[in-house]
């Protein structure tokens, strides 16, 4: 084990979010207690946290856990034993006074859109196959949707929602934000589910893991797993020293003081463009540039605390029309019992922003009122129900991933690993739209990155 200096530890960790929890959970494990992670705020879990409002618990937007990752999902389910529950909810869209199950059912669409639509829905759709079939990979979302599904369909449902979602018009997005969440619409697929039905338990959007007090409360168990004093609140990393391939120190922030600490590895799980930004000496022009060139979409979250026993049993509704300033709404009871006292309700409602846009400083009172008018107004919710509201707002929630995210945060990458005692993962220490699986086991796997870094002789790496 490597020496303390400074009177810190050999191990500092910056951020304690699920991916800095993660990390020092796995240096727990392999016997390493020499760390600290520094969190800037006076609580952990970043942004997937549990918030309490009275009797209320509710997440910072709709979490699940997606147990994609077999080892993740072994680490997480001995976390949390039997709280680790199974929810199945579906998901839904909210299509002009109407709700279309999400992820999208071909001839629910074509059915609920009346004949007009379906004729024209269905004919963009396979126009749209056969001229795609030898062209080039798309090099942007809007085309890639429109290849995919068809201008009437991407053009109602997907290309208008993400722009809002990701605060930039669909031919500046990367075909990349389509992810995972955009499964098979395909003309094969009308052609079955109209001989043969559709089994909506089949979607995977409809069921997942869920823990029983929240979902911050993967966080909460992470940092049970801590030894005792290991993870410090309210110390804001505001600069990085290096030299040639090393950082050599860190600089941190408690209240109005500025100290410094020498650990001899780092593991970040801040927004790389931060990172860069922070770093004395400066990198190179180019790198700033790049980092000038990434943004992170933010989100104001508006909870809304409603007398009533359920609204619905929709794990999310999504908002299709853009003329709302929301994409989103959950209602948390519906993942948890636990979420909401008996016989009353709440509603969580997402708004996407950048930090620079009027929402992000608009008086809470205002948004709250239009917020329950126009629920009201869908006829979701009776406004006059709503009995308190609550507003949370979360910093960089989203790497928008814009055409060429890839090369320009790559810049960045590619220069940061020239520190050899630096790692960098979680959301925006990776710069990827990842999830707490993810992060759970790069927290294990960077872990043992560190651990062999420490164990090498004296000057091969320390
Ligand atoms: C609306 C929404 C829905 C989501 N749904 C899901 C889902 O269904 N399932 C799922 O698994 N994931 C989901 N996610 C993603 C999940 O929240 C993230 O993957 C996770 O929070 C990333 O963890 P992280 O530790 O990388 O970053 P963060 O959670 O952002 O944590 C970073 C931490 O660093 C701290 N920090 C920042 N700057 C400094 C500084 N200068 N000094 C010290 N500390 C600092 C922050 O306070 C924070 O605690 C969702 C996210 C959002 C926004």
């Amino acid at each position: 084990m490597s020496t303390l200096r400074n009177g810190f530890n050999s191990i500092a960790i910056l951020g304690g979010g699920p991916a800095g929890l993660a990390t020092g959970w796995a240096l727990e494990e392999l016997g390493h207690t020499d760390y600290t992670i520094f969190e800037k705020s006076s609580v952990h879990g970043g942004n997937a946290r549990t918030v309490r409002f009275g009797d209320f618990k509710y997440d910072t937007g709709p979490h699940r856990f997606h147990a994609r990752h077999p080892e993740a999902t072994r680490l997480v389910s001995g976390l949390l034993g039997p709280d680790l529950q199974e929810v199945n909810a579906p998901a839904r869209i909210y299509w002009e006074g109407r709700f279309v199950d999400f992820p999208l059912r071909p001839l629910q669409i074509l059915k609920s859109g009346g004949l007009g639509f379906a004729v024209k829905a269905a004919t963009d759709l396979v126009t749209a196959r056969i001229r795609s079939r030898n062209a080039a990979p798309p090099e942007d979302f809007q085309t890639y949707a429109y290849n995919w599904f068809g201008k009437t369909i991407a053009g109602t449902f997907l290309v208008p929602f993400s722009e809002r979602l990701w605060g930039l018009p669909g031919p500046q997005l990367s075909p990349d934000i389509a992810g995972r969440r955009l499964p098979g619409f395909s003309v094969a697929g009308i052609i079955k589910e109209t001989l043969f039905g559709s089994k909506k338990s089949d979607h995977l959007e409809g069921r997942f893991l869920y823990p029983r007090k929240g979902y911050g409360q993967i966080s909460d168990k992470m940092a049970e797993k801590l030894s005792p004093g290991r993870l410090a609140y309210s110390q804001r990393i505001v600069g990085l020293e290096t030299n040639r391939d090393r950082i050599t120190s860190v600089s941190v922030k408690t209240g109005g003081e500025v100290r410094t600490v020498s650990p001899e590895a780092v593991i970040s799980t801040l927004p790389i463009t931060i990172i860069a930004r922070m770093m004395d000496p400066q990198p190179p022009q180019e790198v700033l540039d790049a980092a000038d060139k990434l943004q992170f979409r933010d989100v104001v979250l508006v909870a809304l605390f409603i007398d009533q026993e359920s609204i619905s049993d929709a794990a999310v509704t999504y908002f299709q029309n853009p003329k709302y300033e929301f994409t989103r709404a959950h209602e948390p009871r519906n993942r948890s019992r636990d979420m909401s006292p008996q016989g009353k309700t709440s509603l969580v409602i997402e708004y996407p922003c950048f930090r620079t846009e009027d929402i992000w400083e608009r008086d809470e009172k205002s948004i709250v009122d239009n917020l329950v008018r126009d629920l009201d107004q869908m006829g979701l919710i009776k406004g006059s129900r709503v009995f308190a509201s609550d507003v949370h707002k979360m910093r960089d929630a989203y790497p928008v991933y814009s055409k060429g995210y890839k090369e320009t945060s790559d810049i960045i990458k590619s220069y940061l690993s020239q520190f050899k005692n630096l790692w960098t993962l979680g959301r925006g220490g990776s710069f990827f739209y990842g999830h707490v699986h993810d992060f759970v086991t790069d927290g294990f796997s960077t872990a043992e990155g560190v651990r062999a870094y420490l164990n090498q002789p004296a000057g091969v790496g320390v």
